[in-house]
């Protein structure tokens, strides 16, 4: 038994059934950490020869496993700056009241993690965009300058969701050139952003325009909903994925 397997047999059933589905298991090392807002730490890692097994690409995600009383629960986290050749890369956390948050508040140099890599993918959308219209949160701004970071001539308009006052110091990558970046508070469970969204997406969403959505579950169902079926846009311009369950 190689070590893959005694990961994913540690990791239950859900570890189980990635491994049917030909996922890969990985253990991290933790380099370092810096707090990036009061709300935001971004973890730096070894990446145990993940990126030579796997290569990068934007928006790439791992699930990591994080222990909680004795048990293991699987969490998605986007790599950050993933550099090959040094085999490193960070994580960034939005952080709140989890075990992946518990994890990254306390974490210390030495740390590991196991994680498996299953189910992440992307492939630049052809024609090429004219303009990425961009939907997201803390929880998805890795991902999201991931995306802005591969399409440098690519314009973009984000619509991004804001929970705390800290928000305004996270580490957006837009250029003012090129980024249109529109603010809005979380209120009435997202409520608001799918509002803001109705009201002012339509106007840019021509032929040429991607739209990229990742928020909590919930909000991201009814954008979804919005822009394939009374927008009807075509599916292969509209990427959706919930990247958090509101409770
Ligand atoms: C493909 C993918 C990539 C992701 N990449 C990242 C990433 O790079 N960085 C990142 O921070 N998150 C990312 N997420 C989201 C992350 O996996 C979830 O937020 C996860 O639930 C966090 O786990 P937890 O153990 O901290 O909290 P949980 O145990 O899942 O939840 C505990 C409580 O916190 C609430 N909660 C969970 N997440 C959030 C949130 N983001 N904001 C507010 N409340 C929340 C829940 O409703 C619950 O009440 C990604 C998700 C997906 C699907």
């Amino acid at each position: 038994m190689g070590p893959g397997e005694e990961c994913a047999v540690g990791h239950g059933w859900q570890g189980a059934v990635l491994k049917l589905m030909g996922a890969k298991d990985f253990t991290f090392t933790v380099t370092g950490a810096e707090q990036v807002t009061e709300d935001y730490r971004r973890v730096h890692f070894s990446d145990g020869g993940l990126l030579a097994a796997a290569g990068t690409h934007p928006t790439m995600w791992v699930r990591i496993w994080f222990a909680n009383a004795g048990k293991p629960h699987q969490r998605a986290y986007t790599l950050v700056d993933p550099d090959p050749e040094a085999g490193t890369f960070s994580l960034e956390f939005a952080l709140h009241d989890g075990p992946a948050s518990h994890w990254a508040r306390d974490c210390a140099p030495g740390d590991t993690v196991d994680a498996t890599l299953q189910g992440t993918g992307f492939e630049t959308p052809e024609p090429r965009p004219g303009r990425f219209l961009v939907i997201g949160d803390p929880a998805s701004l890795p991902a999201v300058n991931s995306l802005l970071d591969a399409h440098p001539d690519v314009p973009a308009t984000i619509w991004f969701e804001t929970r705390h006052a800290s928000d305004e110091e996270l580490p957006f990558r837009v250029d003012p050139a090129r980024h249109e970046l529109r603010r809005i508070p979380r209120q009435r469970s997202g409520a608001a952003l799918v509002e803001r969204v109705r009201a002012e997406l339509p106007a840019l969403a021509g032929p040429e325009a991607y739209v990229w959505i990742a928020c909590d579950t919930a909000t991201t169902r009814a954008l979804s909903g919005y822009v394939r079926k009374e927008l009807a846009l075509p599916k292969e311009r509209v990427h959706a994925l919930g990247y958090w369950r509101p409770s």
